[in-house]
Formats: structure tokens, C-alpha cells, sequence
């Protein structure tokens, strides 16, 4: 057998497990030997109709058969739908697409720059964030992400100051400072599922309006429908100036959304911002399928799945010692399970059912929003069994 770094010749970035996938079936994906696994984590929150899908598969084969990519140097009608779709569902007044969530956050922060030039307040040039943020790797969104470890290598950053969710006082203390932007995850993901609460978003919103600083709400792992509503911060009467989307609005396909309201619809202009692929055909066409499958049902489907695994995975906290609480709504859930949550994901792996870790002491699940309510149960039994066997070996 050749070893696995003859075979894959890319940037040793990841740590890859080390099935080689080969296809997928609605939640469920096989590796090239056939064994199955229930893909829990869909491609880190982005494959939202799971493997295989048909309606998509369709309009994927009629778009290729129509127009291809045109840059955005052109109208074409997918995008223009979509823009108006989204547009209308969030409330916001514009849109600007991107391919990543890295870039949908790279806009907002850019987009807050220009603004405050355009008030004439151009020195408002630092931002805030909040500690367990994660926003992207590219410079500007990596410079807004709290964790040390992923800035450290890279040199100098933007000038960020990183306050603790809840933590009002600090919040009030670093607006006053002028920033240009508040950027914040209502639901952190990479942070640990950690749900901000519903207070400390209307205070943040409240001190934002007060300050003239833009608030930017990056829900690239929790909106897009997953946690019950398209937007997740809805469900608590905020609306920020900026909210940025991606992962499951694509299906798969690569595509980043910054959506923005009143003068921040209008702040970016000709020659300001671009993208080649941006918002293309193709991952237009995607988008438009998730939202019409949300609307034909899917996203009731999310809201009673979410229900289901929210009250099972409670249920494996009151039987399993080894994990303190659960964390997250809807379709983005974690357990916390200190020191062992590696240790249960690779037993998850085992047993054929796909999840990773988020902020060390937790095991994420983002499963595709087409899982069935057998195939929750079939995982289920797969994590009763994983937990088990690791409170076995801790005792
Ligand atoms: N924001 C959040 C909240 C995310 O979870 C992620 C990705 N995990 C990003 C931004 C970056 O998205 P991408 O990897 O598509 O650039």
C-alpha cells in the first residue's frame, strides 16, 4: 500500500481522516471500500440536502445546459433571483456574493470601513470582537478570530479588541472606543456551540446604534435555516446592519452572502469590491434550491429534527457521566465531554457515524437538514454506544 502522503499532494493543512470518500446517498456517505457512514457533519454545516440530491443534481444539469459562468461582469438571471430572494427573506436591502464565509466576513468588515469614511469618520478603523469567535482565515476575518493559535503565525493583523460574550460592561467600554465594527456569531461554532444570550444581543445592538458602530452578525454556521429560522438572531428582534451568510445556502456549492440594510446597502459602489466567480450561476442555482426546498417543507423538517435530537442528546446527558451538558439549537448541537470528545468522535468514525470537535472539549454535530427521523435514530444508538464505551475506559 502506498502511504497516504505519496498519494495527496496538497498542503499538509489538514489532518484528513483516512477513508478516501467515494459517494453519497441523503445523509449518508461510503468510503471507496463500501463501508457506509451517517454524515453528521456535512461537510462542516454546508452540504444542507445531504448527498445525491435529484433537485439538485437537476438544476445543476439544466444550468450547465443554459449558461455557464459569466463573472459579474454580466446580468444573468440566478443571481438576480437569488439576490431578490434573500433580500426579501431576511429584510435586509442589499446583497453582495462571495464563494466562502471567509469572504463574506472580509466584505462586511470593508464594507464598515468605507461607511464610516462616507460619515466622515474615517479614523474609525479598529473593530470589536467577542472571544470564542470565529470568523475566517483570510486576513481580515483571521484578524477577527479570537483564537491566538490560528493569528500567531501570520504577522501583523487588524487592530482588534476581543471582549467575553456577556460581558457588557467591556462591550460598552471598547464601542466607546470607536471602532469601526462589532462582528459577532450568535450561535458560536468553532467557539463551542455557545449560544449568546438573548440579552447581551440586544445590548450589544443597542450599544452599536448609540456608538455609530456597525454591527455585523456572521451567521455562516448558524443561519441559513439551521437553527429553525433562516436567520438565527431573528428569533430575538435584532437585526444588525450587516449579516453575512455561506455553508448551507450553497448546498455544497461554494458561495458567501453579505447582506446589509439602509446605508450600508448603499455604501459600496463601482470599483469598491469584486469577485470573479461571486454569486455565478451555478452556486446561484444551488442557493435557489435550498430556499425552495425550505419552503416546500424542508425547514418545517429542520425545526421538528432539531426538537428530536435536542430532547435525545439530553437525554444521553442525564445517562452518561462523561458529558457535562449540551450546547447549541436546532441541527447545530454539541456535547461537552472534557478531554474525551477526540477520543469520542473516532469512536463516532468507528462506527460509522461522522462528527469533529469544536473547541476542544466538544463534539460537534451539523447534520445535513434532509436526515430522516430513522437515520437521527440509527445515530442515536451509534453515539449511546460511543459514549458508552468511553465512560468504560475513563472509570
Ligand atoms: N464564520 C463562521 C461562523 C464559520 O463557522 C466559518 C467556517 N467554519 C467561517 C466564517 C469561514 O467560512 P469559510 O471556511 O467558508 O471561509
Amino acid at each position: 500500500m502506498p502511504e497516504l502522503a505519496e498519494l495527496d499532494r496538497t498542503m499538509g493543512t489538514y489532518r484528513r481522516a483516512g477513508p478516501l470518500m467515494a459517494r453519497g446517498s441523503g445523509a449518508w456517505m461510503e468510503d471507496e471500500s463500501g463501508t457506509k457512514y451517517l454524515d453528521w457533519i456535512s461537510g462542516i454545516g454546508a452540504n444542507s440536502l445531504g448527498h445525491g440530491h435529484a433537485g439538485l443534481a437537476a438544476a445543476l444539469h439544466d444550468q450547465a445546459l443554459t449558461l455557464g459562468h459569466t463573472s459579474n461582469l454580466y446580468r444573468h438571471g440566478p443571481g438576480e433571483e437569488l439576490s431578490r430572494r434573500l433580500v426579501e427573506r431576511t429584510g435586509m436591502d442589499s446583497v453582495f456574493f462571495s464563494n466562502s464565509g471567509s469572504e463574506a466576513n472580509e466584505t462586511a468588515l470593508k464594507l464598515a470601513r468605507k461607511l464610516q469614511g462616507m460619515r466622515g469618520a474615517p479614523e474609525r478603523q479598529s473593530f470589536v470582537a467577542l472571544n470564542g469567535g470565529f470568523h475566517g482565515r483570510t486576513f481580515g476575518s483571521l484578524s477577527v478570530t479570537a483564537k491566538e493559535a490560528y493569528r500567531a503565525p501570520f504577522g501583523s493583523m487588524l487592530d482588534v479588541t476581543f471582549v467575553d460574550p456577556g460581558d457588557t460592561a467591556a462591550l460598552t467600554k471598547a464601542l466607546h472606543g470607536k471602532p469601526a465594527a462589532l462582528i459577532l456569531e450568535p450561535i458560536q461554532g468553532e467557539g463551542g456551540l455557545r449560544e449568546l444570550c438573548a440579552g447581551f444581543l440586544r445590548a450589544a445592538s443597542e450599544l452599536c446604534e448609540d456608538t455609530g458602530t456597525i454591527l455585523i452578525h456572521d451567521e455562516v454556521q448558524c443561519g441559513g435555516g439551521r437553527t429553525g429560522t433562516f436567520l438565527c438572531a431573528s428569533a430575538h428582534g435584532v437585526t444588525p446592519d450587516v449579516v453575512t451568510l455561506a455553508k448551507p445556502i450553497g448546498a455544497g456549492l461554494p458561495i458567501g452572502a453579505t447582506l446589509a440594510r439602509g446605508e450600508a446597502a448603499r455604501a459600496l459602489v463601482p470599483g469598491d469590491h469584486g469577485s470573479t466567480f461571486g454569486g455565478g450561476p451555478f452556486a446561484a442555482r444551488a442557493a435557489l434550491t435550498v430556499l425552495d426546498e425550505l419552503d416546500a417543507g424542508l425547514q418545517d423538517h429542520v425545526i421538528s429534527l432539531g426538537a428530536a435530537f435536542e430532547s435525545a442528546l439530553d437525554e444521553l446527558v442525564q445517562k452518561h457521566d462523561a458529558c457535562l451538558c449540551r450546547r447549541g439549537k436546532g441541527l447545530m448541537q454539541g456535547l461537552v465531554i472534557p478531554g474525551q470528545s477526540a477520543a469520542v468522535v473516532d469512536q463516532l468514525m468507528d462506527l460509522g457515524v461522522l462528527a469533529c470537535t469544536a473547541a476542544g472539549d466538544v463534539v460537534r454535530f451539523l447534520p445535513p437538514y434532509v436526515l430522516t427521523h430513522d437515520d437521527l435514530a440509527i445515530g442515536l444508538e451509534r453515539l449511546d454506544t460511543a459514549l458508552s464505551s468511553i465512560s468504560v475506559s475513563a472509570s
